[in-house]
């Protein structure tokens, strides 16, 4: 190489830390009082707000290319981003399915990025953690220390892994040498129609496509129909399919459903079947003691996603999967490339976490969890999951007393499903109704609730995962829903 095309080192080199540490310290003792005050006062602010057009401006310039005083961005941090949260930390956010997060959790995340580790694996003391994190969801949930399990993004991903090692198991071939395209027989995987969404995408990335996961009808309670169940299997090894996997549910996204997991695992079980359970909202039911009876069969599940980053509030995002059969579980992902061979000593002795999923490096997200148990102790969870579930109780109780009000679906836990109803009111005007009613309790800032269809009837819908909500914030949703109805019913019927 021509001697003078080196690359010189400059004599000063550059780098990302501070030229001056105090200023930064300072800075950074203002943040964190600044989220702490932000944390203290949540109840006081409205759940959610629309940003206005020029706070939205905000986010469309360009790229930066020359440096900005930290405390200038902060600035505009504080003044453009934390006033327009989802609002899932607050004590009225009941949309859609999520935690409302913990001040100790966001402190383990910052922490473990100012560590930095890279759990791929490794011999050092995120790594271990990881570990026991993933034993500590096995203790729970009631699983044998031999299984093996991993720490994902969320459910959506937990769900991916289980059904990636149940379709290796159960394929006839070495699905990962020879692709989809060898398996004998078509695979088929079985669930109820209340199945969430992630299966669906699992099963197209999976290869097996859609259709290979047959929804199964569900009875009164929007439970899996056993009966329909064992017909829809006894047809496909008729017509010359494979049945593969049953997914059981431990808390549906509907309505909070939870199948019969003894039955299901017994069935599973008989039929030569992979037990997977989806137990993103319901596995950890399992520490609560008021309630642990209704996901009784779950500890025998093969597989199983939970979800800490829900019914533990751990900061997003942190999913679990695990996998009764470990080696199995192994199997389905082990790659070791050169560069990631083992050592007998030294920082790659250690265990080698990518084994077990998709992801190669991966980050510190076991630490939000660990500090929290620790903090709180497993027990104080499981008493905020039996909350969750009386206050469920509570507002049906409240909607059944109220004759403005009806209740859809059966409440089982922490989903509760409703609507306004006005004589002489139905089919789409009824829905028009409750969906402005929903929408005004978003842009009014008093609650975020979302909506769905249980068995063809359009409903408001309220999921109570949230450490913080009270009584009075249910009472408060019960007042303003029917204030609201009766509002949106007079203007819309006198127009
Ligand atoms: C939330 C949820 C999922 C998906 O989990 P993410 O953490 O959002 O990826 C899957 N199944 C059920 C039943 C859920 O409630």
């Amino acid at each position: 190489m021509d001697v003078s095309r080196r690359p010189r080192i400059a004599p000063v080199e550059e780098s990302l830390d501070p030229s001056d540490w105090t200023e930064l310290r300072a800075l950074s003792h203002r943040i964190a009082d600044d989220a702490i005050a932000y944390l203290r006062d949540v109840r006081e602010r409205p759940v959610w707000q629309e940003m206005p057009v020029g706070v939205r401006a905000t986010f469309e310039t360009e790229l930066p290319r020359s440096p900005a005083p930290l405390a200038e961005i902060y600035r505009e941090v504080a003044e453009n981003v934390m006033p327009y949260p989802m609002g899932n930390i607050h004590p009225r956010f009941w949309s859609w399915y999520m935690g409302s997060s913990n001040f100790t959790g966001a402190l383990a995340d910052f922490l473990a990025a100012i560590q930095g580790s890279n759990l791929g694996g490794g011999n050092h003391a995120a790594a271990l953690i990881d570990n026991q994190v993933v034993s500590w969801c096995k203790e729970m949930i009631g699983f044998p220390a031999s299984a093996s399990g991993t720490l994902v993004s969320g459910g959506s991903m937990a769900n991916l892994i289980g059904l990636t090692v149940a379709r290796n198991a159960k394929a006839g071939t070495d699905v990962r040498e020879t692709g989809v395209a060898a398996i004998e027989k078509p695979l088929r995987f079985y669930a109820s129609d209340q199945v969430h969404s992630c299966h669906r995408k699992a099963l197209e990335a999976l290869g097996l496509g859609n259709r290979a996961l047959r929804r199964i009808p569900t009875d009164a309670d929007l439970r899996i129909d056993l009966a329909s169940l064992q017909k829809a299997i006894a047809e496909d090894r008729e017509a010359g399919f494979r049945p593969a996997c049953v997914i059981g549910t431990a808390g549906t996204v509907n309505t909070g459903a939870i199948d019969d997991l003894e039955a299901l695992a017994d069935l599973a079980a008989q039929e030569d079947l992979w037990f997977h359970v989806d137990g993103c909202i319901g596995a950890l039911i399992t520490i609560a003691p008021k309630n642990s009876y209704r996901v009784t069969g779950i500890e025998r599940a093969d597989s199983l996603a939970l979800d800490p980053h829900k019914w533990l509030h751990a900061p997003f995002e942190i999913g679990c999967v695990l996998v009764r059969d470990a080696p199995a579980h192994h199997r389905s992902f082990a790659v070791t490339p050169e560069y990631l061979e083992s050592t007998p000593r030294g920082l790659a002795s250690g265990p080698w976490l990518h084994e077990y999923g998709l992801q190669t490096t991966r980050g510190f997200r076991a630490l939000k969890v660990w500090m929290a148990l620790k903090e709180h102790g497993v027990e104080k969870f499981g008493r905020l999951i039996d909350q969750n579930i009386a206050q469920g109780c509570y507002l049906t109780d409240l909607i059944e007393a109220e004759p403005l009000l009806e209740l859809v679906a059966p409440t089982t836990i922490n989903i509760v499903c409703y609507r306004y109803r006005s004589d002489g009111i139905d089919g789409e005007a009824l829905k028009a109704i409750n969906t402005e009613i929903m929408l005004r309790l978003q842009e009014e800032g008093t609650a975020a609730i979302s909506d769905t269809t249980v068995h063809g009837e359009h409903c408001l819908r309220v999921a109570i995962n949230n450490h913080r909500t009270r009584q009075d914030d249910l009472d408060l949703l019960v007042r303003e829903t029917v204030r609201l109805g009766h509002e949106i019913a007079r203007t819309t019927t006198s127009t």
